[in-house]
């Protein structure tokens, strides 16, 4: 709290962070930006007030504000410092974000629930309007056509993989389409069965006791130790993935990325978990600068009215890639993507459960370039960006598609 009351006084109230804030653009309150938010600390901003505990929910984490604010501030870690101060009885909004901390917390919960959703939704007749309006708001649940099949070559190297909790349970393409491509790379995927959610959920509500709790399971989960049997795509509890304890973990989802390389900052107060995050966040692999350049990737399908969409989480923070992917594509499709102005997509810092309005707004803003596009495919490393995309588009001409996906998609028949 000291920490935080030094940040609002620091704030020069120059107004860089304001222009930059999606939320911002959307509603031009200057309440709503990082500026407005510290200012009002400082003024005595109270938890007793219902606007100012509504307000703290106006955040999608996006950093935009960290990354220009010339002082060198981070308002979005003060923003998330302040929810987690929240009493439970005075945030609008802390049964729906209490829920989806559980939910993303507990993997049994995710396949309980996803298996659920599947079995529901294949149940339902076609013309169903619940099926229509579940198909609306999960896309994953839909069947996807079948990957072509992969190019294994003998003596593959074993890979560690963090899926992460959306392809590990609902875009289980995602995972699919990863072992594909790194199959014919030359890799294999191992993915050890402790895994939990990166704990990014927990983190922007401010629950920091429930995000350290991730992050140590994860860390422990692709620990040192010494190399076992296991079973491609997952090995079993108790038993040690052979890939290298030192070596890589690829990642196919920026928001998982980001936060797992920012693990370190999760315990500046205990050393030697401190160090034991740093050594993990070093072996994080984003999944375009890993593909990159790899003998292997070959494609037969280029296609044309392509963009890319630059997941936040990618442009600000731990883990800026921003030409990789482009480059990714442009080597496989043949072609580089057209340009999409970068805009955050709306999705994110649980801002899409509290304040959905504002969510699909600041998504319209985003999709407008392909507003008079007959057709148009968008891909994105982000499947959190990924499911607001599908969603967004779900009655446009259009299609999002996970890089992986995309990749995987084009490889065929090569
Ligand atoms: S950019 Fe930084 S110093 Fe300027 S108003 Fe925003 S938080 Fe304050
Ligand atoms: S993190 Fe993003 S949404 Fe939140 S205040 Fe900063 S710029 Fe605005």
């Amino acid at each position: 709290m000291a920490g935080q009351q030094q940040i609002v006084h620091r704030c020069a109230k120059c107004g860089a962070c304001t222009p930059v804030c999606p939320v911002y653009q959307s509603t031009a309150r200057e309440s709503h930006t990082a500026r407005g938010k510290l200012h009002l600390f400082k003024r005595g901003g109270s938890f007793d007030s219902a606007y100012f505990n509504d307000l703290l929910s106006k955040c999608i984490q996006c950093g935009a504000c960290d990354d220009v604010c010339p002082r060198n501030l981070n308002p979005s870690a003060d923003i998330r410092a302040w929810r987690g101060q929240q009493p439970f009885g005075r945030d609008p909004h802390a049964f729906v974000k209490f829920l989806s901390r559980k939910v993303l917390a507990s993997p049994l919960l995710q396949e309980g629930g996803s298996h659920t959703l599947r079995a529901l939704f294949a149940s339902l007749p076609q013309a169903s309007g619940l099926r229509k309006r579940l198909d609306l708001l999960v896309p994953g649940l839909t069947a996807r056509p079948p990957l072509p099949p992969s190019k294994k070559k003998s003596g593959s190297k074993p890979l560690s993989y963090f899926p992460g909790c959306l392809a590990q349970h609902l875009y289980t393409n995602i995972k699919a389409a990863t072992a594909l491509l790194a199959n014919n790379c030359g890799y294999e995927l191992y993915s050890p069965a402790s895994l939990t959610c990166c704990g990014l959920a927990s983190h922007a509500s401010g629950n920091m006791k429930e995000a350290r709790a991730a992050a140590r399971r994860n860390i422990a989960a692709f620990g040192a130790g010494t190399p076992g049997a296991g079973t491609p795509g997952v090995t079993t509890p108790g038993v040690t993935t052979p890939a290298d304890p030192d070596g890589p973990i690829l990642t196919s989802c920026a928001s998982c990325t980001s936060h797992l390389m920012s693990y370190p900052a999760l315990f500046t107060d205990d050393p030697e978990m401190h160090k034991k995050a740093l050594a993990f966040a070093r072996r994080i692999q984003e999944f375009s600068t890993f593909f990159l350049g790899r003998e292997g990737l070959t494609s037969s399908h280029p296609q044309e009215t392509l963009f890319y969409h630059d997941p936040c989480h990618l442009r600000f923070g731990p883990c800026q890639v921003i030409k990789e992917p482009r480059q990714l594509l442009t080597e496989m499709n043949g072609c580089p993507p057209l340009p999409l102005p970068p805009h955050c997509c709306g999705q994110g810092g649980l801002c899409h459960l509290t304040n959905p309005d504002i969510s699909k707004d600041i998504f319209t803003r985003a999709q407008h370039p392909l507003a008079e596009l007959s057709t148009a495919t968008v891909v994105t490393t982000c499947s959190g960006c990924l499911l607001q995309w599908q969603q967004g588009l779900a009655k446009a001409p259009h299609t999002a598609e996970h890089l992986a996906v995309f990749l995987a998609k084009i490889s065929e028949d090569c």
